[in-house]
Formats: structure tokens, sequence, C-alpha cells
């Protein structure tokens, strides 16, 4: 089973590919629904296609905005440009890219994007008879429904989401964004407002704000939890799920590398003693509360979360390491942290993974320091030779 990982730029896809993904999906700056991640420019794209295929991953590009008719001349140059570059599929959720790109792109495989909603076993052969070689299944449907569409549309490849934050719509049939923000979800440019915490007023009285609460009923916020379906990766496997999907190409790279290591080792050798150390990693990177979603029963008590939006966050990125020398290693530096601190080293192999208390930091001309500054590379007394690509943390 293929582990797919965001790559919300160069760096995360680096990453990504070294803690273990077999592919990665991203997006060139346009069409590709995160208008507010980086994104890979055309010489980026061609750059990471030769990355992945180096190491022996697969990219798919992200094509699946909502096209309206100024974009489409744009995107037919745009499917030509990735055919050239051997991207290894498109992701696409609109027919008339899928049409663009069966003329514009033919030797592209087509993976019909999560913005789809394909829900059904009918839907999916309706896209596997016009050509499409694999269905990301829209996150609304339970395991029992996903294996009666493995069931019922054989040779079809299958795709499913099992990590990373959730819509409380259809994803992708939202208009939340577009209506309060004029910032289009279907165009990759949601600014979230499922998250914001609603008020009510009457209208005479505009000064008294009612708080909005839930009641037998139902909900009345918007707010959905992250999902996590790692109790549930051996019933994924059995199911003969190809591909499981990790959302989150705005994340730091940091989550991005440990998520995709997590679910790597979860695959490969899941024991009662690794699940919960695994599963402790999970909360060791940026989250909100974790739901396991439409899996099993849908439960709409478990899915939302009516107190707060706010990310749990008990860890923080320090910043990556770029070099290795000797005991010393050169880190990248994202946040601040000083001489007599605690903090963490992780590695793509978790058995690698080490604390140690900061007795020595060098900046780049090798004087001594005293703490860090994000956006500077400096140098760190490990005090032994490490594996690469190492990323380092702190509890908060
Ligand atoms: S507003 Fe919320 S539910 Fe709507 S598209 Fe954005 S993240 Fe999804």
């Amino acid at each position: 089973m293929e582990i797919l990982s965001p790559a919300g730029n160069f760096e995360k896809l680096k990453f990504a590919v070294m803690y273990g993904a077999n592919a990665v999906y991203a997006a060139g700056k346009m069409f590709g629904l995160r208008a507010k991640s980086a994104n890979f420019s055309h010489e980026e794209l061609v750059e990471a296609v030769s990355f992945c295929h180096e190491n022996s991953a697969k990219i798919y590009i992200t094509v699946n905005i909502f096209a309206h008719n100024s974009d489409i001349d744009k995107i037919s140059n745009y499917l030509q440009f990735l055919q050239k570059i051997g991207v290894d599929a498109l992701i696409i959720s609109d027919p008339a890219i899928f049409n663009l790109a069966k003329q514009f792109a033919p030797k592209i495989p087509i993976h019909i994007s999560t913005q789809a909603n394909v829900v059904s076993w009918k839907s999916a052969e309706f896209w596997q008879k016009l050509g499409a070689e694999r269905i990301i299944l829209a996150r609304e449907l339970s395991i029992n429904e996903i294996r009666e569409i493995k069931e019922k549309v054989q040779g079809i490849e299958l795709e499913m989401f099992v990590h990373g934050a959730m819509c409380m719509s259809y994803s992708g049939r939202c208009l939340l964004s577009s209506f309060l923000n004029k910032r289009d979800a279907n165009k990759g440019e949601c600014t979230q407002p499922c998250r914001w915490e609603y008020k009510l007023t009457e209208k005479t009285r505009p000064n008294e704000q009612f708080p909005i609460e839930e009641d037998h009923y139902g909900t009345y916020i918007l707010n959905s939890k992250d999902l996590s379906l790692f109790d549930k990766i051996q019933q994924i496997i059995a199911a003969g799920i190809d591909s499981i999907k990790i959302e989150g190409r705005m994340k730091s790279l940091y989550y991005v590398a440990n998520v995709t290591r997590v679910y790597k080792q979860a695959i490969n050798d899941l024991t009662a003693h690794n699940s919960v150390l695994l599963k402790n990693e999970l909360n060791k990177i940026s989250h909100r509360e974790y739901s396991e979603g439409f899996f099993e029963n849908f439960n709409s008590d478990d899915m939302q979360n009516h107190e707060s939006s706010a990310y749990i966050r008990e860890y923080q990125f320090l910043g990556e390491v770029v070099d290795i020398d000797g005991n010393f290693a050169t880190i990248k530096v994202r946040s601040k942290f000083a001489v007599g601190e605690n903090i963490e080293l992780i590695f793509p192999n978790l058995e690698d993974d080490f604390k140690i208390k900061v007795t020595q930091i060098n900046d780049e001309n090798n004087e001594p320091i005293l703490f860090t500054k994000p956006n500077t590379k400096i140098k760190l007394f490990v005090g032994k030779s490490i594996p690469h690509n190492g990323i380092l943390r702190k509890k908060k």
C-alpha cells in the first residue's frame, strides 16, 4: 500500500520522501486548490519530478480547481507542460479539466480528486469508464461503503485520506469562504471560516450576543476535528486500499515528515509495543482533537469540537539538519532555542531519535552563541555522528 504525503513546497517534498512517502502530491502555482501554500514554479516542478524519480517515489500534481472559462486556455498549456516533464498522475475533479487532460496530456494517468465527491461504486464506475486510473475517495465514506466499491468496481485503484483536517461540508462543495470573505475555496483560497467562533444576535438588540450551543437535535457550529485513522490501519490494509493519503500541504515540514514515518511504520511493522509509541508521535505534531470521521458509524458528536478550534501544540518545531560535520550538525533554524534547553532530534527511522541537552551552539562563523534566531543557520554540538535528515523539536 502506497503512502502519499503532501508537498506544499520543495523542502517538504524532500522530507516527505526521506521519511518514507512512496508518492507525494503537489501543485504548480495555479490550478491546485491550495493558493496559500508556496507551491512549485515550473522550474521547481522539473526538479521535483527528478528528485522523486531518483528516490523511487512518484509525484502527482493537483489540477483540481473548478475551472472557469478564463482558465481553460492556460490549463491546456499547463497540462502539456506536465506531460513533458513526466509527472506520474494528475489529480482532477472538474470534468472539463478531465477532458482537457485526455486531449493535451493523454499519457498521464488521471486520479479523480476527493473534490469530485465519489461516494458510491456507480460514481467510481462512471469515472473508470471514462478512463480514470484511480479514485481518491470522498472522506465522507465508511469502511463498509469503501469495501463495496472495491468489490463492485474491479481494476480501479482506490486512495483514501487517513490523516489530517476535515471540512464540515463535502470537501470542495463549500461556499462559506466565498460568501464571508470573497475567497473561493474551490479556487484554493479558503480562509477557513468554519473554524471561527460564531455568536447569534437578534436584529433589534445588536449589542447582545448569544452563544450558539448544541442541543440533542444536532450541531450548530461548524468546526470539524482532525481525522486520524491510525487505529484502523489493519482494516484499511485488509480492504485492499491502494494508497493512503495524508492531508496537509499547508502544514510544516516537521508535521509532514513525522506523520509520514508513523504511517509508514504502522504499515510495515505494527506491534502492540510500537503502536503506543507511534500513536504518541501523532500527538506531538500540531493538530486539532482527533476523530475517526465517517470510518465506522457516523456520529456527529464525535466529529466536531464545539469548544475551540485552536490547535493542540505540545511540541515546537525548531529546525532541520542540513549538514553534518563530525559531532556538529548544521541546522536551519525555524524557532529559537538556547544553551541549557532539552531538545529532541528525530529521524526517518524512529529508533534513531534521541534527546540532548544543548551544550554548544556556534553561529555561521563558528563563534559560540547562547541562543538561536529563526531563519539563520547554526552549528549544534550533538556529541556523536547522526543519520541524515534530522529534525529538531522541543516540548513546550
Ligand atoms: S470553510 Fe471550512 S468547510 Fe469550508 S472549504 Fe474551508 S475548511 Fe472546508
